[in-house]
């Protein structure tokens, strides 16, 4: 059975998105990765057509749907010609929010959630920091109460879209490490990207140049209180909620993209003739594809299974883990395969799989690494002592 199970709600996400997508082609993509421009006519459309508040609650203009459907959307974007970076120009909509549908007050909901459904706001999300690296407990950017509200100082990294984004969420130290707590003490907000007080620097990277990754640097941030997402000192609990949705997602990309490298691979090997004879002729070729279609299958029935789980209500840490690292490495070998079946035209521009290849490195590491997800599974799954 092919996952997931095809509704009337997920054809029509089916037919749109590929229409949408269709419109934006490999050279429109290609074009942005050698300037290093943000998609904002993918990312206007896609709000246009209310995609972006896919999987917020109908009340503040979303369609309220699940990770399954939200999921299904970002894999068809991954498979179109935008892959990675078409995806990255949305995803933290699509997860992001939830902190404050489900943490929030409704006077937040009310103000934060419309703008950012009609794409009229833009929001980053930064979390990671150099000295903290995937230790989330050792961040120091800190909060320091005022008056009426905080006081930001600190400093992030790879934080995503920060170059064209009018609003961040940020994650900060409100009260010292405890080592008894480590967890506690670190508050949420949702606030303006005020750059008279963030200094935005663009980090040059491996691939999806079209979406920028940034260090910033945060000096004297004023925030005021009604932008604090909960209560002070529970957002590394807040962010915990929204960790297996994004799993979820980021696996259902990895598997799209994964698809789009294949079935470039595949029609490749069908024109080429080397030898007097179709290269896909040959199982050297062949059979390398082959597996990428089976691996891919299977990843993909993982990221279904731990969306579907997540969708009822039930635990999907460990599924939505799995998830994420079995797609990235489907995604990826295919994405390496299909530039290897095109030989030394797989190394040029024009016929793209170099571009899905070096952005299929992405799901590889972020947001959370294999070595991390393993550590997890292994603690929590199979039950061995906490390593990290
Ligand atoms: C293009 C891009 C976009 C990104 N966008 C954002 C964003 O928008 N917002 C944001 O907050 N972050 C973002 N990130 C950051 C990303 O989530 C992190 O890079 C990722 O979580 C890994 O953290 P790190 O780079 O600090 O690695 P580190 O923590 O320094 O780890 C380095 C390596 O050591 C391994 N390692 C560390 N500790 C252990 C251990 N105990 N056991 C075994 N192995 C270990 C890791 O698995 C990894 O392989 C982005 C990253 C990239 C590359």
């Amino acid at each position: 059975m092919t996952k997931p199970t095809m509704t009337p709600e997920l054809a029509q996400i089916r037919d749109a998105i590929t229409d949408l997508c269709d419109q934006f082609d490999d050279d429109y993509w290609l074009g942005l990765d050698r300037e290093h421009k943000f998609p904002h006519e993918f990312r206007d459309a896609m709000a246009k057509a209310g995609w972006l508040g896919i999987s917020l609650p109908e009340e503040y203009g979303g369609a309220g749907l699940g990770v399954t459907e939200s999921a299904y959307m970002m894999q068809l974007i991954a498979s179109s010609a935008g892959t990675m970076a078409a995806c990255s120009s949305i995803h933290i909509n699509i997860f992001g929010p939830h902190a404050m549908v489900k943490h929030g007050t409704e006077e937040q909901r009310k103000r934060m959630l419309p703008p950012l459904i009609r794409g009229e706001d833009l929001t980053a999300f930064g979390v990671t920091e150099p000295d903290a690296g995937l230790n989330t407990t050792q961040l120091s950017t800190r909060a320091v109460r005022t008056g009426d509200g905080y006081v930001i100082n600190g400093q992030k990294v790879w934080t995503s879209t920060a170059q064209v984004a009018n609003k961040i969420m940020l994650l900060v130290r409100t009260a010292a490490y405890d080592p008894k707590r480590p967890t506690d003490g670190i508050t949420l907000f949702y606030t303006d990207l005020n750059r008279k007080h963030i200094e935005v620097r663009e980090i040059e990277k491996l691939g999806r140049a079209a979406v920028d990754s940034n260090a910033i640097f945060i000096s004297d941030l004023p925030v005021p209180e009604r932008d604090r997402i909960g209560q002070e000192g529970q957002g590394f609990r807040i962010i915990l909620d929204s960790m297996n949705p994004e799993r979820i997602l980021v696996g259902a990309e990895a598997v799209g993209i994964g698809r789009r490298a294949l079935a470039k691979a595949t029609a490749y090997a069908k024109e080429r003739i080397v030898f007097g004879r179709p290269i896909g002729q040959n199982q050297a070729i062949q059979h390398p594809l082959a597996e990428s279609w089976a691996e891919l299958e299977a990843a993909n029935l993982m990221v279904f299974h731990a969306a579907e789980l997540y969708d009822g209500g039930l635990p999907c840490g460990p599924e939505a883990n799995a998830a994420k690292i079995l797609a990235a490495e489907a995604g990826f070998t295919a994405c390496d395969r299909a530039v290897r079946t095109h030989g030394g035209f797989g190394y040029a521009k024009e016929y793209h799989v170099e571009r899905y290849f070096r952005e299929s490195m992405l799901p590889r590491i972020a947001p959370v690494s294999r070595e991390l997800v393993l550590s997890h599974i292994a603690e929590r799954v199979l039950g061995l002592p906490k390593s990290y």
